[in-house]
């Protein structure tokens, strides 16, 4: 369970309002109960239900089960896609070990806001099923060019992969085989209707960008999300 307040060992900490109806009502815990509380920096504790009311819980905390890993794993630039297919896209991409979504802004864009609220809170239920001890960073959307331009400043700049749906590109498998990125590589993946052709240009010009394919096939933006994601993974995840 993901809780907002500092762990350690044969301390209290309070639940996130809503968790004592998740606890008591959907996973059928009651006081004296054991859980798992991590709160995406101070590892995995061993914790047991001192109080439970209808919205909160109170915890006593007892050993600390996992340290905190460092922080690891590919990060999405994903031009914004409708609500559904977003909130997709953030539960699976956090199960496969995405370290933070960023959504970027781009001429074939068909929306343009994110629920953040929402996007995060899916973000954290999906990293309590899987058992990892962060919740990935949702990022405000950014225009396309202003997110590589801030891709630019890292240092060093880890290669950003770009979903290539058509034209010769490389197997993303294959690229990655051959150098694996120490850490922290980027998935870029267009929109719906594709990149424009113009913003196309301006990004295979960034000397980092990587276009690479997942296939012969037209795949849509969150399955192109994914199923790199799990490329990624699978060669270069912890
Ligand atoms: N309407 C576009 C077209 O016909 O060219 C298709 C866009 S596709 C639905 C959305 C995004 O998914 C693309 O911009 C690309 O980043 C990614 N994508 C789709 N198929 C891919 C593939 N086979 N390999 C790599 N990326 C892919």
């Amino acid at each position: 369970l993901f809780i907002d307040a500092p762990l350690a060992e044969d301390t209290e900490a309070d639940s996130l309002p809503g968790q004592g109806r998740y606890l008591g009502s959907v996973l059928r815990r009651g006081v004296g109960d054991a859980v798992l509380l991590f709160n995406g920096r101070d590892g995995e504790f061993e914790a047991s239900i001192a109080a439970l009311r209808k919205d909160s819980a109170r915890f006593v905390l007892r050993r600390r089960l996992r340290p905190q890993p460092p922080p690891a794993g590919p990060i999405l630039l994903i031009a914004l896609l409708k609500r559904d297919a977003m909130e997709w896209t953030v539960e699976k991409a956090t199960e496969l070990g995405v370290a933070a979504i960023r959504p970027v802004l781009t001429t074939r864009c068909v929306a343009d806001k994110v629920n953040r609220d929402r996007l995060g809170l899916i973000a954290r239920e999906a990293a309590e099923q899987c058992e990892r001890l962060d919740v990935p960073e949702i990022a405000d959307p950014l225009p396309l060019h202003t997110a590589l331009d801030l891709w630019a400043r890292q240092d060093p700049v880890a290669p950003l992969f770009l979903g290539a749906e058509r034209g010769a590109a490389p197997p993303l498998a294959e690229t990655l085989r051959q150098a694996s990125p120490a850490s922290g590589p980027g998935w870029l993946v267009g929109p719906e209707g594709g990149f424009a052709p113009a913003e196309l240009d301006a990004v295979r010009r960034r000397p980092f960008v990587v276009p690479v394919a997942l296939g012969p096939r037209i795949l849509r933006a969150e399955t192109a999300a994914i199923s790199g994601l799990a490329v990624l993974q699978s060669l270069c995840g912890d």
